[in-house]
């Protein structure tokens, strides 16, 4: 038994080293032959298990002790994640953990060896399961991190779970000890089979990283989505100034618009965890999502509307990007990056649908929709990156660009999800035209979903083919222009399919139209400058991050927007800045800021046709 075992355990390793093939959820034929009796391995298997404590949640350290089958190994190869999906930047959760320690099950010290920054090697000496004890240190609150004081503890999977490497299939059970004053805890974690207070399940290590808990005291309200699958809204923190039950309502008309436009639910269960303080963001799981809302967001109909727009970005997900997934993306592999040109896809068209679909649940306005559109498109149109960074590479190195900006990314960077979610105007826009309204791209997703939500998901070319069969023909210059390369977008087709129309700019007044040096500055005491967009004034004069403004023509600028009223385009100045502890006068010749309108209205003299497509479109 035991030898069979270890070649087992080999078997398994290999398959590690092969680039994480993964033979648990593969089709067949997708299997390395060599791997193959793996399969007839028990797919359970012993647990690991955790038992959580939060006794010094005031210092913020959440205390774990784990239990790991050894299967008769000389020494166990514990492993912690460096990443956490759907958030792709490596994150060295392990830099947070300390104190660990390993013991026999009669209590006897084991000797563990740190071998890499997020690995460690523990001699077994004959046991068959280890105890292993640690500490992680919690004070992030953001939906990728961890979080835990007096009032809530926010556990995500990937930066709590040491688990064991190379054994990522083994079912995964954690018990959570809840303080007393704290009311219960949310996951979409299932109950233990075996039962238990607050006692879990995850079928295996995937399932245990897609699942948050937050423990508190949260507000949990039932959706009334008509559909035959619970949905719930946990609401941390509401206090007085949430309004729960508003937000429970608006969720359900939500959840049953995306489950009619999907025809299709997935899951047997879903949940919305939404933490509310002053966190902002979301990330996306199979069965939940973890939510953060600033309080104040539903007394405000503009910030309302976002968190609505949150709320159904990450529910679009649970298809697009849980189950229909770019094939580059899977298997996980924890510890190292995972690139792909399809975040376009996977975030892009998720933020156009975003928007769209709380309008087409009723819950936006034609104008207010057309308004959140308009941002996105001047958010692109006003990037000079977007002449240098093509979408599909923006996706491919969001590990290294998207995700670790700094004053120079607005030139050099397009972001997937901004420009992502404008080419999906374009593209629904020009399936649109093609079909004369029959076909959208809806069915695109939709046919994409039927094809490729299975084990493997799909690649950036069987994804356009889709598309393409959908439309009817080739995407091809689409793609060459919007995808693949850096051409300006023309939106005149477009517009011209709905009907609608660039909202003319304000006009200046014909005097005193004020000077722009088009560089950001910092507020404070001190006018730093932040960054300096290429082809600016600023830009063309050497003006760097970093300058402090002292002057202008030698008199002190104390608030430079105010000073630049003082002045005209065309004006040559010298601006004084302190650069790197030394006074520096640059020549400047300041311009007029670009009065480019991106803010869609609908055209006043549009057809009855081009209104009958706005309609359909928007299903208002
Ligand atoms: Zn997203």
């Amino acid at each position: 038994m035991v030898r069979r075992i270890l070649w087992l355990a080999a078997a398994v390793a290999a398959c590690a080293c092969d680039g994480r093939v993964d033979w648990r959820r593969g089709d067949a034929d997708e299997r390395p032959a060599r791997i193959e009796p793996v399969v007839a391995r028990d797919p359970a298997g012993p647990a690991i298990e955790y038992t959580l404590r939060f006794d010094d949640r005031a210092t913020h350290y959440i205390d774990v002790a784990m239990s790991a089958p050894t299967e008769g190994a000389d020494t166990v190869d514990l492993m912690m994640a460096t990443w956490t999906p759907g958030s792709y930047l490596i994150r060295e959760y392990s830099r947070h953990v300390e104190d660990l320690r390993a013991a026999g099950p009669d209590g006897s010290p084991l000797p563990v060896d740190k071998r890499a920054k997020n690995r460690w090697r523990v001699a077994c000496a004959g046991v068959d399961r280890i105890g292993v004890r640690y500490r992680v240190y919690a004070n992030e609150m953001t939906v990728r991190t961890n979080f835990v004081d007096g009032d809530i503890a926010v556990v995500n999977g990937a930066p709590t779970f040491i688990t064991v490497a190379d054994r990522l299939d083994r079912p995964h059970d954690v018990t959570l000890e809840l303080p007393a004053d704290w009311s219960d805890a949310v996951t979409a974690l299932p109950p233990h089979p075996a039962g238990g207070a607050r006692r879990f399940r995850a079928a295996d290590y995937d399932a245990l990283v897609d699942a948050p808990i937050v423990l508190g005291n949260p507000a949990v309200r039932s959706l009334d989505t008509g559909l035959a699958v619970p949905h719930a809204l946990a609401n941390f923190g509401e206090r007085n100034v949430w309004d729960g039950p508003r937000s429970a309502a608006d969720l359900a008309r939500l959840v049953a618009e995306q489950a009619e436009f999907w025809g299709v639910v997935p899951y047997d269960r879903y949940t919305f965890i939404n933490v509310i303080g002053e966190g902002r963001g979301g990330l996306e799981h199979k069965q939940s999502t973890l939510m953060m809302a600033n309080r104040w967001m539903t007394r405000s109909r503009s910030d309302y509307l976002r968190w609505l727009g949150l709320a159904s970005h990450e529910f679009f997900h649970t298809w697009n990007v849980k189950r229909l997934r770019p094939a580059e993306l899977g298997p996980f592999d924890y510890e190292s990056e995972r690139y792909t040109r399809s975040l376009w896809i996977a975030e892009g068209l998720t933020s156009y649908y975003d928007d769209l679909l709380v309008a087409r649940a009723g819950l936006m306005t034609r104008d207010e929709y057309l308004a959140a559109l308009s941002r996105q498109i001047e958010a692109v149109q006003t990037r000079p990156g977007r002449a240098v960074q093509p979408l599909s590479e923006a996706s491919f190195d969001a590990w290294i660009k998207y995700y670790r900006p700094d004053e120079n990314s607005p030139n050099t960077t397009v972001s997937y999800y901004e420009k992502g979610a404008v080419v999906g105007f374009l593209l629904d826009a020009e399936i649109r035209r093609r079909t004369a309204g029959r076909r959208s791209l809806d069915d695109v997703l939709r046919a994409a979903y039927a094809r490729f939500s299975g084990a493997r998901g799909y690649t950036p070319d069987e994804f356009r083919a889709v598309a393409e069969q959908v439309a009817g023909g080739s995407l091809a210059d689409f793609y060459r222009k919007y995808v693949d390369g850096t051409e300006e977008l023309d939106y005149a087709p477009a517009l011209a399919y709905f009907g609608l129309e660039w909202t003319p700019a304000d006009p200046a007044p014909a005097k005193e139209v004020p000077a722009w040096l088009g560089a950001e500055v910092s507020s404070g005491p001190r006018i730093t400058i932040a960054r300096v967009l290429r082809g600016t004034p600023a830009w063309n004069a050497g003006l760097s991050a970093g300058d402090e403004v002292i002057a202008i023509d030698d008199y002190r600028v104390r608030d430079l927007d105010d000073r630049l009223r003082r002045y005209r385009p065309g004006d040559e100045v010298t601006v004084l800045v302190a650069r790197r502890g030394v006074l520096v006068r640059v020549p400047v010749t300041l311009g007029q800021r670009p009065r480019a309108s991106w803010k869609l209205r609908v055209a006043k003299r549009a057809s009855a046709a081009q209104r009958a497509r706005l309609r359909d479109w928007l299903r208002d």
